[in-house]
C-alpha cells in the first residue's frame, strides 16, 4: 500500500533518513521504535509531506506522492496523522472539531458530517463532550477526540506520533485501547511508540530506526525478544 524507496531527508548539514525502505501493506499495523532523534516523526512527516523529502520516492497504492501534480490535501487524507500534542482546534466544540474536515474538505452537508460524527465520538466513547471544548477535556480525552477527527476523514492509514507520550498512565490506556479497537478492525497503522508492551501486543511488524535507516524490521515477538542485529538488541535491553 505504502513503498518508500532510498528515501533522504537533510535539514541542512543534518542528515537524518540517509536511506529508508520500507513497505506498509494493507490492514497491517506497523510500529516504529529506536532512540530519540534517530527521525521516526521525521519519517512520518516525510510520508505525509509534512516534511519535503530530499530524495527517494514514496508511492501510496502506486501513486507518486512526491510528483509536483500530486493533490497533497488529498494524500493527508489518505494517509491523516494523530499528533503527541493532539492539535485540536481550541475555539471550536469537540463535535465541531470533528465535522470542519468532511464539511471543508470533503464537501459533506452538515447534517451528514454530524451524523458520522456522533457515531465516531460514540466509538472513542466521548460522544457526550460533543458540544464541550477542548480545554475542558482531559488529556485522554482530547486525544480520543483527536483520533475521532483523523477518522471523520475517512483515511486509508492512520499515521501515529506518540499518541500517549504526553498523557498521564492511567490516561494512556483508554487511548491504546481505542487504537487496538481499530487495529481489529483491519486499520492501517503506522505508530511511533515508546510503548512496548503496547507495541509488541498490537503490532504485525516492527521497525527498528537507527542510523538514519529501517536498521531492522520483523515481527514483535523476533524484535523483542531475539533481534539479529547488535544496536536493536542494545536498544531493547535499555527499554525494557
Ligand atoms: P524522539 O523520539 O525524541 O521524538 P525522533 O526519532 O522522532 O525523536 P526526529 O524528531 O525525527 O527524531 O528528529 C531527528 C533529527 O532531526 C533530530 O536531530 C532533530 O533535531 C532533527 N530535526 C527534526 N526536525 C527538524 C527541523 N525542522 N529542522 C532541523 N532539524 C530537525
Ligand atoms: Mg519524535
Amino acid at each position: 500500500m505504502i513503498t518508500v524507496q532510498h528515501l533522504v531527508k537533510r535539514f541542512g548539514d543534518l542528515t537524518v533518513l540517509k536511506d529508508v525502505n520500507a513497505e506498509i501493506r494493507r490492514g497491517e499495523v506497523v510500529s516504529i521504535i529506536g532512540p530519540s532523534g534517530c527521525g521516526k516523526s521525521t519519517f512520518l512527516r516525510c510520508l505525509n509531506l509534512l516534511e519535503q523529502p530530499t530524495a527517494g520516492s514514496i508511492t501510496i497504492n502506486g501513486v507518486d506522492v512526491m510528483d509536483p501534480a500530486a493533490d497533497v490535501a488529498l494524500l493527508r487524507q489518505k494517509m491523516n496523522m494523530v499528533f503527541q500534542s493532539f492539535n485540536l482546534f481550541s475555539h471550536l466544540t469537540v463535535l465541531e472539531n470533528l465535522t470542519l474536515g468532511p464539511i471543508r474538505l470533503k464537501g459533506q452537508t452538515r447534517d451528514q458530517a454530524e451524523t458520522r460524527s456522533m457515531e465516531l465520538l460514540r466509538l472513542v466513547g466521548m460522544a457526550e463532550k460533543a458540544d464541550s471544548f477542548p480545554d475542558e477535556l482531559s488529556g485522554g480525552q482530547k486525544q480520543r477526540v483527536a483520533i475521532a477527527r483523523c477518522l471523520a476523514m475517512e483515511p486509508e492509514i492512520i499515521l501515529f506520533d506518540e499518541p500517549t507520550s504526553a498523557l498521564d498512565p492511567t490516561m494512556v490506556r483508554e487511548v491504546l485501547s481505542v487504537i487496538r479497537r481499530l487495529a481489529r478492525d483491519g486499520m492501517t497503522m503506522a505508530i511511533v511508540t515508546h510503548e512496548m508492551e503496547f507495541a509488541r501486543d498490537v503490532s504485525n511488524r516492527v521497525f527498528y530506526m537507527d542510523e538514519g535507516v529501517v536498521y531492522e524490521e520483523g515481527p514483535p515477538e523476533v524484535i523483542f525478544t531475539a533481534p539479529t542485529r547488535e544496536k536493536t538488541w542494545a536498544f531493547i535491553n535499555r527499554v525494557r
